[in-house]
């Protein structure tokens, strides 16, 4: 059996190249006569793979010198506790609800200090970004965070919020690498890899240095202690090797597609050949306000639970694969991550169409 396009929201699709060169070194990489999986995270050759993939990392996002770059483990949801642990100094801090993944980190956050909701779209099943021009963000907060792309709702913030000078914190997850960000205006980028760069088991957090402190909340285990990395260059304990040295081989591919600002426009070009079908079909409908739509997530309905059902299995027929959407959402959701080819979509459209075709009555 060939491959599928697979629009799943997560662990996703990666590009094929990486996964094909992945499977040459399986047995022998590079001469070193084992497998990734099983050298030493202190050895030579590991060491370079992991040096590469975090200078190939800061290339492709221009990430000042005042930044470190972690690999860590515990998925994005460890970081809900983790960014509380190490930045609420003054134990106060805005979260922007858009979402369950900021609605998790907002009530993780409450269990070490206030974290004060300053916004919110659950008025509307998160389906859209709330206005963030002049939010009541608290002076003594030690940061504001969002979540930038939501995986679930197909929302993305187009423009960053005015956090009025505080620290912007931003689960980037579902949006990593789709396209150019300017990191010098947050404080903490950081996302699970499984959407958008590599597999399951690695967290990549970029984190101003001077956020970095000994000074973190009493008890906080030396594991979820962001200093605990930094000083030892994310090899403190065994890291997730293996999958750093997969997203390190997506981040060499992302070079030679020709960087983020490539990807941004493959992403929109993508995107508009979907969202465009969605706003002519007479059968489809997008979930989102045109405004706030995502690149990489793309949610919409017939309005019919039972026809959103045959179409996922008869998609799945089709070999389009993992279409069904979030069970909060409904319906369907197509995910179209950086390694979604445009022939994928192209192939989801098509096949819209016939389906239409076939059940509009
Ligand atoms: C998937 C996802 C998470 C949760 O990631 P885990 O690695 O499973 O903890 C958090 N935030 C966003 C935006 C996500 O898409």
């Amino acid at each position: 059996m060939g491959r599928v396009y697979n629009f799943s929201a997560g662990p996703a699709v990666l590009p094929e190249e990486v996964l094909k060169e992945a499977a040459d070194e399986m047995l022998d990489y590079q001469g070193s006569g084992m497998s990734v999986m099983e050298m030493s995270h202190r050895s030579k050759v590991y060491d370079d793979i992991i040096k590469t993939a975090e200078k190939d990392l800061r290339d492709l996002m221009n990430i000042p010198d005042n930044y470190k770059v972690l690999f860590l483990q515990g998925g994005a949801s460890q970081q809900f506790a983790m960014i509380p642990m190490n930045l609420m100094k003054n134990k106060v801090a805005d979260y922007i609800i858009t979402g369950q993944w900021a609605k998790k980190a907002w009530k993780e956050a409450s269990k070490y200090g206030q974290a004060n909701a300053i916004a919110s779209s659950e008025d509307k099943t998160f389906s859209y970004i709330p206005d963030c021009s002049d939010l009541p963000i608290d002076d003594n907060a030690d940061y504001v965070y969002i979540c930038e792309n939501n995986t679930i709702y197909g929302t993305k913030y187009k423009t960053l919020p005015n956090t009025k000078g505080k620290t912007l914190v931003a689960d980037v997850s579902s949006c990593f690498l789709s396209e150019p960000v300017d990191v010098s205006k947050y404080g903490v980028i950081y996302g699970g890899v499984q959407k958008n760069i590599g597999p399951a088991g690695v967290v990549i957090v970029i984190i101003r240095e001077d956020l970095i402190t000994e000074d973190v909340l009493p008890g906080t285990p030396t594991m979820l202690t962001y200093k605990t990395h930094s000083d030892a260059d994310s090899l403190y304990n065994t890291p997730p090797a293996y999958g750093i040295y997969i997203c390190g081989k997506v981040f060499k591919w992302l070079k030679k597609m020709g960087g983020l600002e490539v990807m941004k426009q493959r992403n929109e070009e993508k995107a508009k050949i979907l969202y465009d079908f969605l706003d002519q079909s007479k059968l489809f409908k997008g979930t989102v306000v045109k405004e706030d739509r995502s690149l990489m997530n793309v949610p919409f309905v017939t309005g019919d639970a039972d026809l959103d059902a045959k179409f996922v299995k008869e998609a799945k027929e089709a070999g389009l694969e993992n279409l069904k959407g979030h069970r909060s959402v409904g319906g369907m959701r197509a995910s179209i991550y950086n390694a979604m080819p445009k022939e994928g979509v192209i192939a989801l459209v098509e096949f819209m169409k016939k389906f239409e075709a076939e059940n509009l009555k």
